[in-house]
């Protein structure tokens, strides 16, 4: 399997004289496998250039696997660059995960309306068809393909690919679940030692992947003003790809206000890291033209099993149950969850959530945890208790970020713990997925 950047810069293209190394376009990387297969790992600026490539190569018909992340501007403004897709005969298969506000096709053709750009998306004369993900494994091509939801404020996937004897792992734009990577008295290093499922979730999609491409927009002294933005550290990249036994990580999705220095300093600083961790984890920040040809290996074990795949949350009807006792955060969460067009009930403490849930069941309990009386913790290990609503989903939604707290949250049983500050898009797409995951 051969790999390539064409774009390793976030949020907005960033030429000029500082970047020429490390590269100022946004998000696009190419993957072709031995047979063939081409898939786009997201279509931002450095697509055009990679557009230019395919077109002067002799294969003809030209089919593209477009995998999209999510539909922020930097990871779809090459589309309408791809010059592939103007020249009839030639076909664009593309991906992205269900749950925009609008359709793949739809928010595609937006960017492409007459007043941004001369060429509308249905003028196009290549085959255009398009695929809206949920989590699972899917074949694209003769290619094994895993999805799993990231922590970005859009709904957004994160991509395992695993084809010629090797798997490569594609996430971005993700931000850590907690504040905290290892529970407390656990040895720090390893995957069942990390304190927030979410986290544990991720490390386990990038296990024992050949290469890992990974957010890591900030240092660890940006981060905490930027957070809830979606995007994360090296540290965080490199103590949870060391953990999940991965063997290579590019650091890729570049801040903008990054010059090459600043993302070379990155690189040793993230190098160090790896080495003190000690788990053989070779780390580099992404560069616009890095190439690397991944071998097969001989112990290669497929972890994209065929599970199925869910119906998309779209065609299904959720009851969400909103219990808090603050007037305020409660109409907030409220008017959110009922945009996203889900039946909303609201109970205003842990005592009415509970007539609530034994008067009708609800697919997802949105739950705060600080409430007088019977708080967000007590209602879960009453839930937990009862057979009826043992593996009833729980989001808690707490300004505790403590690791005391998170563990005893966990503990208790709930099924995400989403920390305050949180924003209005980070919320509804972890609800998003925590009601994807629920049977149908
Ligand atoms: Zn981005
Ligand atoms: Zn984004």
């Amino acid at each position: 399997m051969n790999v390539r950047f064409w774009g390793t810069r976030g949020s907005i293209a960033t030429p000029g004289p500082g970047t020429n190394h490390f590269g100022g376009n946004t998000s696009c990387v190419q993957v072709t496998t031995e047979r063939g297969d081409l898939l786009i790992l997201d279509c931002g600026t450095g697509a055009h250039r990679l557009a230019a490539e395919l077109m002067s190569q002799p294969k003809r018909p030209i089919h593209a696997n477009i995998l999209l992340g999510h539909t922020h501007w930097d990871h779809i403004q090459g589309f309408p660059f791809f010059t592939p897709a103007f020249i009839k005969g030639n076909s664009a298969a593309i991906y992205g995960p269900e749950g925009s506000r609008a359709s793949l096709h739809d928010v595609l053709a937006g960017q492409m309306e007459f007043t941004y750009f001369p060429v509308e998306l249905n003028q196009l004369p290549a085959a255009i068809t398009y695929h809206e993900l949920t989590e699972g494994a899917h074949t694209i091509d003769g290619v094994r393909v895993a999805t799993q939801f990231l922590n970005h404020p859009a709904m957004t996937v994160g991509y395992r690919i695993e084809a010629d004897g090797v798997a490569v792992v594609y996430l971005t734009d993700h931000e850590p679940f907690s504040d905290v990577l290892w529970r407390a008295g656990a040895e720090p290093g390893l995957v069942d030692s990390i304190l927030h499922e979410g986290d544990r979730r991720h490390a386990r999609f990038m296990a024992g992947a050949d290469l890992v491409i990974h957010d890591a927009q900030y240092t660890p002294e940006e981060y905490g003003p930027k957070k809830t933005w979606g995007h994360g550290t090296y540290e965080y990249v490199v103590r949870i790809a060391g953990a999940a036994g991965v063997r290579r990580v590019a650091l890729t999705h570049h801040d903008p206000s990054h010059n090459d220095d600043d993302v070379a300093d990155i690189e040793s600083r993230a190098r160090t890291l790896a080495l003190e961790c000690g788990q053989g984890l070779d780390v580099f920040c992404a560069y616009e033209g890095c190439e690397i040809a991944l071998a097969p290996r001989d112990d290669f074990a497929p972890r994209v099993v065929n599970q199925g795949v869910q119906p998309a949350v779209a065609q299904r009807r959720f009851h969400v149950l909103v219990v808090d006792d603050q007037a305020d955060a409660m109409t907030m969460i409220v008017r959110a969850l009922e945009d996203e067009h889900y039946t909303v009930s609201q109970a205003t403490s842990g005592a009415a959530a509970l007539v609530a849930i034994g008067r009708e069941m609800p697919d997802l309990v949105v739950l705060d945890y600080k409430m007088k009386n019977i708080d967000g913790l007590a209602v879960t290990k009453t839930l937990r208790a009862h057979s009826r609503t043992q593996s009833l989903p729980v989001l808690m939604l707490t300004a505790m970020t403590d690791e005391p707290s998170t563990r005893a949250g966990f503990e208790a049983g709930v099924t995400d713990y989403v920390t305050k500050p949180f924003s209005i898009p980070q919320l509804t797409a972890r609800v998003r997925a925590c009601l994807a995951r629920t049977p149908s």
